[in-house]
C-alpha cells in the first residue's frame, strides 16, 4: 500500500482549488487514497465582525496587505491538524513572484517526501513580511510575471507534484521520459490515423526497429530542445530544496 500524501491549502478562495483538485488525475488520486487534500478558508480566521483579512500598508503606497494575525492563526491551526500526517511537520510554501522559480526537479523532490505540503495563497499586494520572518516558509515562484493570487500557482505546483506520486499515473515510468527529465524535451508523439491532412507519420515509427525508433526520437527531441531552450543543455541548474 502506497503512503498517502497530505496536501493542505490556506486560501481566501478554497473552492477554486477544490474544483481543480477534485477533477481528473488529482481527483482520482484522492479517490484511490494516494493523496488527501485539506482546506482552510483564511476568512474564518479574519478579525472583527467583518472577518477582515487585509489592511492598509504602513508607510503608504497603493493596495492592501494581508494582515499577519489571520495568517498566523490559520498556519498554527493547519500545521496542528496536519501534524499526525507525516514523519515531520509540513513543508510550508508561499507561492510568490519573489521566490525561486519552481521546476520539475523540485516537483520530484516534493513527490518523494513523506511530508505534508502546506500552501499559503496570497492576495492583494501580498502578506505582512513578519509572517515570512516568523515561520520557516519557502517562497516559490511560477515564473517572471505577477498574478493576482496564489491559487493558480498553488494548483500548478500541486498538479506537477501529485502526478509524480507513485501509483497516481497508470504508467509511472512514463514520467521518466517527459520534458525536463534529464534536461531534455519529450519526443513528438503520433497516433492514428497514419495520414492526417496529407501529413504522414514518420515511417521509422512504423518500422518495428526499436533501436532506430529510439535514435530518431532522441535526435528530434534534442534538436527542438537546442533550438527552443538551449539553456537546458548540460548540467541542470542545482537548486536546493
Ligand atoms: N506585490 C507583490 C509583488 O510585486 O511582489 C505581488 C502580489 S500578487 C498581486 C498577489 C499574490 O499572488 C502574491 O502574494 C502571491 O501569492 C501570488 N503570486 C503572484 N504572482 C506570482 C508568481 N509569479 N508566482 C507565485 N505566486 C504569485
Amino acid at each position: 500500500m502506497e503512503h498517502c500524501r497530505h496536501i493542505g491549502v490556506i486560501s481566501l478562495f478554497p473552492d477554486m482549488l477544490r474544483t481543480i483538485f477534485e477533477t481528473s488525475i488529482l481527483g482520482r488520486a484522492e479517490s484511490k487514497g494516494l493523496v488527501r487534500f485539506h482546506y482552510w478558508n483564511l476568512r474564518d480566521f479574519g478579525t472583527g465582525s467583518y472577518h477582515s483579512v487585509d489592511d492598509y500598508p504602513f508607510g503608504g503606497g497603493g493596495g492592501m496587505i494581508m494582515k499577519p494575525e489571520p495568517i498566523s492563526e490559520a498556519l498554527d491551526r493547519s500545521m496542528n491538524d496536519l501534524a499526525g500526517h507525516g514523519k515531520i511537520g509540513p513543508r510550508l510554501i508561499y507561492p510568490s513572484p519573489q521566490g525561486r522559480v519552481f521546476h520539475q526537479k523540485i516537483a520530484r523532490t516534493w513527490a518523494d517526501e513523506e511530508r505534508p505540503l502546506l500552501f499559503l495563497c496570497g492576495h492583494y499586494e501580498g502578506i505582512d513580511q513578519r509572517i515570512l520572518d516568523c515561520y520557516a516558509i519557502e517562497e516559490w515562484s511560477m515564473g517572471d510575471y505577477v498574478l493576482s493570487g496564489g491559487e493558480l500557482p498553488c494548483a500548478s505546483m500541486v498538479d506537477a507534484v501529485v502526478r509524480l506520486v507513485p501509483g497516481v499515473l497508470s504508467n509511472d515510468s512514463a514520467t521518466m521520459n517527459e520534458t525536463f527529465e534529464n534536461s531534455r524535451f519529450d519526443y513528438p508523439q503520433y497516433t492514428r490515423p497514419r495520414v492526417f491532412r496529407g501529413h504522414e507519420v514518420p515511417p521509422v515509427l512504423l518500422s518495428g526497429d526499436h533501436e532506430a525508433i529510439r535514435r530518431y526520437r532522441e535526435d528530434v527531441s534534442r534538436r527542438k530542445q537546442q533550438s527552443v531552450r538551449p539553456d537546458l543543455s548540460g548540467n541542470p541548474t542545482e537548486v536546493s530544496c
